[in-house]
């Protein structure tokens, strides 16, 4: 059977896209998870746009044993310079790097003729094998390429040594049958082609990542490349677990193996949903919440009879098993422990201790603790910073006079002191947020709010996902509490938070080169 390498790149397109900003310690449990997952090759960011990615694609190259890790750059020295520190401590380093080879991107992009473009691509290739043993080499906006100049251009950095040829349909152009005919054509007619790994990377703009990541595989691809959840640019990218329960369902057609561990699916899926704040589709192929959701008479009573009549893929397939076990007040450290590494998570002694306290807090409040709860609860604890927060909530208090209500909100600063401000607003969230701005003594937009509930009850955790913009810069925070007005609140500070934090990283780098 042929094997099929993943290339996961939901911590570098994904985290591009809109309201996304992870930051290092998410990005790791994010790629632990993802070698768990059984990804082949892991692309953690993009080294040389920031210090704070640079640090994260080196903790994670450093890290993860059992996935390679690439980043990407630009055919540009210093970019692969970068990339190289960051990531010469991984297993095998790998460096992705690309040029646009598309008529319109060549001309008012690049400004460069399609010789300069071959000649830039070469030299980069060269430049990076140098360094790197494993070299990617991609051919952006390749969908809308001219055939013969993509045959150009590939035999050219296939000589200059690159290990793998990528062929993006960057802004989700293609169709099925003309991206597999791509393949089909490049296969035959590049020279040395049969030597190096080709690789899919597609866009859902049409809605076709998917299925044009599968006409790929049947024309060829030996690497397929997307992101959990499908999230990145725009429509975002192929869904790498659509991709990876496709090829073993239909396992008789397309005679292909991903080495996906399919039980990890939900977890992986989870993962990144709470920790980016996007929100998973109801009706979404494999991992929507309705993915095996029988409403229909007539289903309902053939699964009955036998569940092949209507189901195709089984919850337990993708790991997405209910325990009957439920945690509550009386539930002691043991049990607790016990089933924190029953649902894959490894917190070192301190952290469960920690997370064992806010297990017992919630349990006070609320009857039964389920899987989903203590999902986030565990994970939060897990990516907690250890750094001092440049905010911290002490009280909030919510009044109503003639309707309208007030809120007076006390934060305690890094110096210690606590400072205390009152604003009304039409509604409870608006005169929080109102109070929140006068605190952070900045301009704040909110560009989106929302609020949901992390399990089912009245008394569920009610999880807040706010995006902001603070002084000019977009950033997103998030908390789940089982009072939706304290989570907004804690949410809202969280994202002014990061990005001081952020700053405060840019600033220091920017100190020490
Ligand atoms: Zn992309």
């Amino acid at each position: 059977m042929r094997k099929i390498e993943f290339f996961d790149t939901t911590l570098r397109d994904g985290e591009q896209s809109a309201g996304i900003n992870l930051n290092t310690k998410e990005k790791l449990e994010i790629a632990r998870q993802l070698e768990k997952y059984g990804v082949s090759i892991i692309e953690a960011g993009f080294p040389a746009s920031s210090p704070g990615d640079f640090e994260a694609v080196k903790l994670i190259a450093d890290t993860v044993k059992n996935s390679v890790v690439t980043g990407l750059a630009r055919s540009i020295k210093s970019d692969i310079e970068t990339s190289w520190e960051a990531l010469k401590g991984g297993v095998q380093p790998h460096l992705h790097t690309f040029i646009a080879t598309s008529p319109i991107h060549m001309q008012y992009k690049l400004n460069k003729t399609p010789e300069q473009v071959i000649e830039i691509a070469v030299e980069s290739v060269k430049l990076a094998k140098k360094y790197f043993p494993l070299v990617q080499w991609s051919a952006e906006d390749a969908t809308r390429s001219d055939k013969d100049f993509l045959v150009r251009i590939m035999n050219e950095v296939i000589k200059a040594g690159a290990t793998t040829i990528n062929i993006p349909d960057t802004v989700g152009y293609s169709t099925p049958i003309e991206y597999g005919a791509l393949f089909k054509y490049l296969s035959e007619n590049v020279t040395g082609i049969e030597k190096v790994k080709l690789s899919a990377h597609c866009h859902d703009d049409l809605g076709m990542a998917v299925a044009n990541t599968l006409a790929a595989i049947e024309n060829g691809a030996t690497q397929v490349e997307g992101t959990i959840n499908g999230i990145g640019e725009r429509a975002g990218n192929a869904a790498l677990e659509e991709v990876a329960v496709a090829l073993h369902i239909r396992n008789n057609y397309y005679q292909a193996d991903s080495g996906i561990l399919l039980k990890e699916t939900k977890r992986t899926s989870q993962l990144v949903s709470q920790l980016t704040g996007v929100v998973i589709q109801p009706n979404k192929a494999v991992v929507g919440k309705n993915a095996f959701a029988h409403e229909s008479g007539i289903h309902q009573d053939g699964m009955l009879k036998n569940p092949e009549t209507y189901e195709i893929i089984t919850p337990d397939l993708i790991g997405d098993v209910a325990t009957e076990l439920v945690l509550g007040k009386h539930s002691g450290r043991h049990a607790f422990f016990s089933r924190a590494v029953e649902m894959g998570f490894q917190l070192s002694e301190e952290k469960l201790n920690a997370a064992f306290v806010a297990f017992k807090k919630l349990a006070d409040r609320k009857k039964e603790i389920s899987e989903e709860d203590l999902f986030v609860l565990l994970t939060d604890q897990q990516v907690k910073s250890g750094e001092v927060e440049v905010y911290e909530l002490e009280e909030l208090i919510i009044q109503y006079e003639n309707n309208v209500p007030t809120s007076t909100i006390t934060v305690k600063v890094p110096s210690g002191e606590s400072i205390m401000e009152t604003c009304a607003g039409s509604g409870a969230v608006e005169a929080i947020f109102n109070t929140l701005e006068k605190l952070v003594k900045g301009e704040v937009r909110i560009l989106e709010y929302r609020v949901s509930s992390v399990s089912k009850g009245r008394d569920a955790l009610g999880e807040a996902v706010v995006n902001l913009t603070y002084n000019g810069l977009t950033t997103t925070g998030r908390n789940a509490s089982q009072d939706v007005l304290k989570a907004s609140a804690r949410a809202y500070i969280n994202a002014i938070n990061r990005q001081l934090v952020n700053v405060q990283i840019k600033e220091q780098a920017v100190v020490g080169q």
